[in-house]
């Protein structure tokens, strides 16, 4: 079935329970994705602008643990200069890149033997063309998920912890509370919403992971590092 946010609900009872899941760094590695977007810019670099290596050079950087301002600081190591301009382009090229990524095998494993009485959905932040991507690279539709929603599509205020994707989920499926569980890596944002409306939450914290935060806002239920535990 080809969904959306935009497709049209289930009957109500179709799903005894609904796994909602995030998307960077809970179905995939988003590293794979940066990795991807950073070749990609470099490419475009050597096309549009007839620099070579700036991939190369801005994958060091990351591999080195730089998680900011890779686009600035490589153009320098390389002695080029950052124009604003130049990074707005270098920007687009990277959200704007159809992304080489794939399902981490245990998302492969789950999304394979899931059951029929389970409602799949995915909630998701980050710009609105990168997600879409994503979802698409990945072939999650295809996958048995029912329900895909980025939450920038109705605006930076409705990413999380904005509540609003998941009392979305709740009405599109026509279940509430404890019948839901929302599983995500970032206990900063992606807990608050779904423990207001009384969900589950799992956080999946996989040891490759890009962000590992220092400060637990709201945690969640339990933590596991691989689906294999859901
Ligand atoms: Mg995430």
């Amino acid at each position: 079935m080809r969904s959306s946010s935009d497709a049209r609900p289930p009957r109500s009872g179709s799903f005894n329970r609904i796994l909602v899941f995030d998307l960077d760094d809970t179905l995939y590695l988003e590293r794979d994705y940066v990795l991807s977007g950073l070749n990609a810019v470099g490419q475009w670099a050597a096309g549009a602008l007839g620099i070579n290596g700036l991939g190369e050079v801005m994958r060091g950087r990351f591999d080195a643990g730089c998680r900011t301002r890779i686009f600035d600081h490589s153009l320098k190591d390389m002695g080029l200069e950052a124009h604003p301009e130049t990074i707005g382009r270098m920007l687009a090229a990277y959200r704007q890149h159809r992304p080489t990524i794939r399902l981490a095998p245990d998302t492969e494993q789950f999304l394979a033997s899931r059951d029929d009485a389970t409602g799949f959905a995915v909630i998701t932040d980050g710009f609105l063309d990168a997600q879409r991507r994503k979802i698409r690279a990945l072939g999650l539709y295809g996958r048995g998920i029912h329900l895909g929603i980025c939450t920038d599509k109705w605006g930076r205020e409705c990413w999380k912890p904005n509540p609003r994707a998941f009392e979305h989920v709740e009405q599109w499926f026509g279940r509430s509370g404890r019948d839901l569980t929302y599983v995500a890596d970032n206990p900063s944002k992606d807990f608050n919403a779904p423990r207001l409306l009384g969900w589950n939450t799992v956080q999946i914290a996989r040891p490759e992971r890009i962000h590992v935060s220092v400060t637990t806002h709201v945690p969640a239920d339990r933590i596991i590092e691989s689906l294999e535990e859901l």
